[in-house]
């Protein structure tokens, strides 16, 4: 410990450590509930859970921290958020300043009510009985409603929600960005559609015994570069990522034995997630310095070694002879441009988690609009199924036959985790930009990857994004690593360049 250091610095530090311990805590009892618990143990960890909340407010609101604040905000070491110290200084205070506006009692309810919202949805799901689901999630849109009414907003309560994930974005830049990601994505769609050129998707529904792809899933995230030193790979009903400490990355897939794509990119997805969260400088985990700047940045970490990569034509080449090894009465058989194709099918479906690059956005925008409409009171939690189906209908021209692959399908409502959504379509609009100016840098990605020589490509995520964790905006971040503001441009050459030659589109529709 540097004795130099200002003695409010050490306090604040020690004190944010100290927080850190027990949310780092909290995240093991809701990893666990989620992977391990039984059924019935829900309710009491509901009130372990929203127990270690309480606590973790009380020490994120604490009165202190506004003193070692106001005192260090007059040192020159707080000047540069760019600076390890400044960064800590700045982001505190943007997190206190949040914390205070928030009642315990509120934090606390909203705690108690999502953790049974889920076990709820989870049960709701299996029998496909949204009725019995919709009373807790009416209770959680309100409560939601007083957290941003407590947060304060610009324009609409949802900027409050959505800067809970994406810091400094805002509802009306949203909107803007996916109209015109939309505008561009229908008639590509459509093209893709109407092509004499399909993929045989059925390649890939032969029949994948659950041990044998969690072992090569955990194969190929290995040789990938998740280290399992650091790291564990578990099931679950709805996948997710998880630290728990600097050194403690756990992964989540589900297994579907008869669609070998929902697990194998789905581990690919979180462990891009994961290589985010292991790359972050260690001894400042959990604090500013330490911790991801926006899930949209999160997201684009998973998009880009599920799409970018695992998508890839060299990436089969290269995986292609070890899915064979693992799965030989599946893989033995076909060619690298048979799987290339059908890993790249590209069809208007009913689940987001399974979908394809290019409709993938659609599933958010019908989040996007339909949370809005929760949140400011247009739309009834009772109306739901309905709006849902009839969104389906109009942007992907399809109708869910049931709510478990309709409304039902997605945790995060259950979870409270209105303005999330949006962050997986800027996910994707920022990978598009870092792999151009990734690939522009490397030179030879495509060979690299061919390899299975995915260093340079960590070294090159680990230069430009991970270490710097929140001492650079999302905003920043890009303009940094790519020299150009967010666009959704680069996402839509990306697509037009993998998929015009699969489909063999004519130059104009392409
Ligand atoms: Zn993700």
């Amino acid at each position: 410990m540097n004795t130099n250091l200002p003695t409010a610095l050490l306090d604040l530090e020690s004190h944010l450590r100290e927080t850190t311990l027990l949310s780092s805590t909290r995240g093991l009892l809701e990893w666990d509930e989620r992977t391990k618990m039984p059924l019935q143990g829900g309710p009491y960890r509901a009130e372990q859970i929203a127990l270690l909340s309480g606590m973790i407010h009380q020490r994120a609101s604490d009165a202190r921290i506004g003193d070692w604040l106001g005192e260090l905000e007059q040192l020159p070491l707080a000047e540069d958020r760019h600076s390890l110290h400044g960064c800590l200084v700045q982001q505190t205070r943007r997190n206190y300043e949040k914390a205070i506006k928030l009642p315990k009692s509120l934090v606390e309810e909203i705690t108690r009510t999502t953790v049974l919202g889920q076990q709820s949805w989870v049960e709701a799901r299996e029998h496909d009985d949204f009725a019995a689901f919709a009373p807790i999630l009416e209770k959680i849109v309100g409560l939601k409603i007083q957290q941003a009414e407590a947060l304060g907003y610009d324009a609409t309560p949802y900027d409050a929600l959505l800067d809970e994930y994406e810091p400094g974005e805002t509802t009306s830049n949203v909107t803007r960005i996916l109209a015109d990601l939309r505008e561009q994505l229908v008639p590509l769609v459509a093209a893709i559609t109407d092509s004499a050129n399909q993929p045989d998707s059925s390649i890939l529904t032969r029949g994948y015994a659950a041990d044998q792809q969690q072992q090569f899933g955990s194969r190929v995230a290995g040789l990938v570069g998740f280290d399992f030193q650091r790291g564990r790979l578990d099931t679950t009903h709805h996948p997710f990522c998880t630290d728990l400490g600097p050194h403690d990355c756990r992964i989540t897939t589900r297994y579907d034995e008869g669609f070998f794509p929902a697990a194998f990119f789905g581990i690919l997805h979180e462990a891009g997630h994961g290589f985010y969260e292991l790359g972050m400088p260690d001894d400042w985990y959990g604090l500013p310095p330490g911790s991801c700047t926006s899930l949209g940045i999160h997201e684009s970490q998973s998009r880009f070694w599920e799409n970018m990569v695992g998508r890839g034509r060299p990436f089969w080449q290269w995986c292609l002879p070890l899915a064979a090894e693992a799965f030989p009465e599946s893989f033995a058989d076909l060619s690298v441009d048979q799987v290339y194709f059908a890993v790249n099918s590209v069809k208007p479906s009913l689940i987001r988690v399974e979908a394809d690059e290019v409709t993938y956005n659609l599933h958010i925008i019908i989040r996007f609009e339909l949370e809005q409409e929760l949140i400011s009171g247009q739309l009834a939690v009772s109306d739901l199924p309905d709006a849902w189906r009839e969104k389906y209908e109009q942007y992907l021209g399809i109708t869910p036959p049931n709510d478990a692959d309709g409304v039902l399908q997605d945790i995060h409502w259950s979870g409270g985790m209105f303005g999330y959504f949006p962050t997986y379509a800027l996910g994707n609009l920022y990978a598009a930009q870092f792999l151009a100016a990734m690939r522009a840098e490397l030179g030879n990605m495509d060979q690299l990857v061919e390899q299975g020589d995915f260093q340079p490509l960590h070294d090159w995520l680990a230069k430009h994004i991970h270490q710097h964790a929140q001492r650079y905006s999302a905003a920043e971040l890009v303009e940094r690593a790519t020299g150009e503001g967010l666009s959704h441009l680069p996402l839509v050459d990306y697509l037009r360049e993998k998929l015009a030659p699969l489909y063999q589109l004519p130059a104009s529709s392409s």
